[in-house]
């Protein structure tokens, strides 16, 4: 769970790349930064905190060049500390490489020992300083930066959608599943790569198509070109983007996010009808769907909490009721709009089932008659190791418990979830090309102590330059 785009123009990149950002925010709070390159300097600024509070105008002068990177992050792998704040920067043979990444590897263990073992130091505890190393090393015996990625891409194991600059030129690649998105835009002067759509809309772009799974596109001044190093006999789209955690505007891998999001709340409705005075979204991640389920139920849609939208990160309180007041300040209740009615509550999961039991009881609290909790994802089972931040299994509420306890456990009159089933026909590419993991415990890669599903990789021998989308800054070229 992390944002990572990567840009080339004409004009300066790094107001561009902090606008993209700002879009990409919602993929991670905890730190962001970008890179840059002009003449023989990499600039780089980064630090803890929300895009706004990282960056202001003379920082961003000061990041001078027409080609750069930036990522939000969210941290998964390697602890909250400065040092794993991205992009990294490595310097090698008279090269400048940045480099940025959203994802889990399953087998930086593995890999790291190796390096270390070769006498490898490293400063950060994340995959993105593996990857850097992998290919910084790869580059040694490469011709090119593409035979160094496709050796990477041969060793790394989990999800990865990576951004990188060397010198003035972005690289960007996606791992052979496509687990985690990414996605293509073009820019008066040059173009974008993002990890949502919504990056591409900030800076008025126009949206090409996603990136390939297994795909490398190099970026520079003259353009665009791609070439395909890995292919799979399937893909394993992260099911969780699409229920909770990309934006709804934007458009994943040929999916408009709110579509899908609306379509599973007409399933819900479809799956347990249920008589009711109001559809209410927990906001802002249940608005989607509970807009699907009020028009498949004819239920109208009214909003029963209201969210603060200023509040920015959570406040670190020390106290337990003072936790509880902030939750407080967070949320609160529209008490008319639910004061002896028959609410639906619409959110998009429930993991640790706390949120869901603090919502129930706010909305019992408020004089709600009855509350039927409905839910965008099937029950959480099992945990996430390719990027979304998830609990344990002992964790998570629906691990191991039937529905019925889990109504009982979040205090609501009823509950029902979406089936996997309905889930993946609102997505509509297919449950083969979606990762399941955290609903089903069957993963699409191969995990130590998990089940796996099958799947196949081939990696090009050499590397290969694909048909249709080598682009040249403004027009295609043939
Ligand atoms: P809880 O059941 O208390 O763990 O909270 C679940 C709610 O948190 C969901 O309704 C989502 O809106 C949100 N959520 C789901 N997954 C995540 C995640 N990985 N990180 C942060 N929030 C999440």
């Amino acid at each position: 769970m992390c944002g990572i785009v990567g840009i080339v123009d004409a004009g300066g990149v790094s107001f561009p790349l902090y606008y993209a950002l700002y879009a990409l925010q919602h993929r991670g709070q905890e730190s962001a930064g970008i890179s840059t390159f002009e003449g023989t300097t990499l600039y780089t600024h980064k630090a803890q905190g929300l895009v706004a509070e990282v960056f202001n105008s003379q920082t961003l002068q000061d990041l001078q060049g027409n080609a750069g990177i930036g990522h939000v992050r969210y941290p998964t792998t390697g602890s909250k500390v400065p040092e794993n704040v991205q992009p990294f920067n490595f310097r090698y043979r008279g090269l400048d490489l940045a480099i940025a990444h959203n994802g889990n590897l399953v087998n930086t263990a593995e890999l790291r020992e190796e390096y270390e073992h070769r006498g490898q130091i490293f400063c950060t505890t994340t995959d993105t300083e593996i990857i850097g190393n992998i290919i910084a090393d790869a580059l040694r015996t490469s011709k090119s930066m593409e035979d160094a990625v496709l050796l990477c891409m041969r060793r790394l194991r989990g999800s990865y959608a990576t951004v990188a600059l060397l010198n003035n030129t972005v690289y960007a690649f996606r791992d052979p599943l496509g687990i985690k998105p990414l996605c293509i835009g073009k820019l008066d002067n040059g173009y974008i790569v993002a990890s949502e759509s919504v990056a591409i809309d900030a800076l008025d772009g126009t949206f090409v198509r996603d990136v390939r799974p297994g795909e490398l596109i190099r970026i520079d001044e003259s353009g665009l070109t791609s070439t395909q190093i890995a292919t799979a006999n399937r893909k394993a789209y992260c099911i969780f983007e699409y229920v909770y955690f990309a934006r709804a505007d934007s458009v994943m891998d040929g999916t408009l996010v709110y579509d899908v999001r609306r379509r599973i709340g007409q399933k819900l409705y479809d799956a347990n009808p249920v008589e009711a005075d109001t559809a209410c979204p927990v906001p802002d991640s249940g608005i989607a769907y509970a807009a699907g389920y009020a028009e498949q139920s004819g239920i109208p849609f009214i909003e029963g909490l209201m969210k603060n939208r200023y509040m920015g990160r959570t406040f670190i309180m020390p106290t337990q009721q003072q936790r509880e007041r902030a939750v407080r300040i967070k949320l609160n209740t529209v008490r008319g709009n639910l004061k002896d009615k028959r609410v639906v509550l619409i959110d998009d999961s429930v993991v640790r089932g706390t949120t869901s039991r603090r919502i129930v009881n706010m909305i019992r609290d408020a004089g709600a008659e009855e509350i039927h909790l409905r839910v965008g994802s099937p029950p959480i089972i099992a945990p996430c190791y390719l990027g979304v931040d998830m609990p344990t299994r002992t964790e998570l509420i629906a691990s191991g418990k039937e529905v019925e306890a889990v109504r009982e456990s979040v205090g609501a009159t009823s509950l029902t979830y979406i089936s996997l089933e309905d889930l993946v026909e609102a997505i509509g590419c297919g449950e083969q090309n979606l990762c399941t993991g955290c609903l089903t415990g069957c993963y699409p890669v191969e995990i130590n102590g998990e089940k796996s599903c099958h799947c196949v990789v081939d990696y090009v021998a050499g590397t290969h330059q694909s048909d249709l989308s080598t682009f040249k800054a403004g027009k295609e070229r043939t």
